[in-house]
């Protein structure tokens, strides 16, 4: 399994080294991270720690504290733009923005950064901001956390037939929505089922607390995905994320 969405902030750091993080993917199953962190070199320091299983993308918060309001911050695409040069990265985010404010410049330089550099966007917001980066760049790639902010069937597929090249979706956070009782909706199950390679299985260890139970979280989430077709299954675990970051595996050494 690639888990696609994961955090490593500083008060995760405090509690788990890199070993203890590795030593609870193992045992998870968990093949490979998606690891974001704030500050951001912690991702990187994970990765220097294992770097065949850990995908680090950039988190653009010095800490949490940021999360609301990074966009206004003018001088943040320039101290991104030199943080890419130091580490290997494989994407930015986990970005956190809404629809009052897709059009701010700052989200506008980020993304254009992303797509010059074919770096994957971990956004986290509604549709409208989804578009807005698809319109600021048509072939960057989107990884939207959390089934977006709306999560509805209907609306994804939408999504999913108007990008159908750059957009993933990851399922992070959304266990008991879509498999209430641990068996999933017949509902998300066709929604799956005709996208079989765009939807991506994830924990999002936003706390230590999540850290604390991850085994339990990533056993309700293959509690839902195992009953699916093999492919199916396979793509939700792992296939699906090995290509979305498939030039990062290829060629980790960037830029
Ligand atoms: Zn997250």
């Amino acid at each position: 399994m690639i888990d696609a969405h994961a955090h490593y902030s500083a008060p995760a750091a405090s509690a788990f080294s890199p070993a203890a993080i590795l030593a609870r993917l193992d045992a998870a199953g968990v093949r490979r991270l998606v690891v974001t962190s704030s500050p951001p070199q912690l991702a990187q320091h994970l990765y220097r720690h294992a770097p065949g299983r850990i995908i680090p993308l950039l988190g653009v918060y010095a800490s949490d504290l940021d999360k609301g309001r990074w966009v206004h911050d003018a001088g943040l695409p320039a101290r991104i733009a030199a943080q890419l040069e130091h580490g290997s990265w494989a994407g930015i985010g986990e970005l956190h923005l809404f629809a009052g404010d897709a059009r701010q410049p700052v989200f506008e330089q980020l993304v254009r950064l992303a797509a010059a550099r074919r770096l994957v966007l971990m956004l986290h917001g509604d549709a409208e901001v989804i578009e807005r980066a698809f319109a600021i760049a048509p072939e960057v790639r989107v990884l939207w956390a959390h089934l977006g902010t709306r999560p509805q069937p209907g609306l994804l597929a939408a999504m999913l037939d108007r990008y159908p090249a750059t957009l993933w979706i990851d399922t992070s956070v959304r266990n008991e929505r879509i498999a209430p009782d641990g068996t999933l909706l017949p509902e998300w199950r066709a929604l799956f089922e005709r996208y079989p390679d765009r939807f991506v299985a994830a924990v999002d260890t936003f706390s230590v607390n999540r850290w604390q139970h991850y085994a339990a979280v990533v056993a309700q989430i293959r509690n839902w995905i195992e009953p699916l077709p093999q492919p199916l299954e396979n793509g939700l675990l792992h296939d699906n994320a090995a290509r979305l970051f498939d030039a990062f595996l290829a060629s980790p050494a960037r830029p």
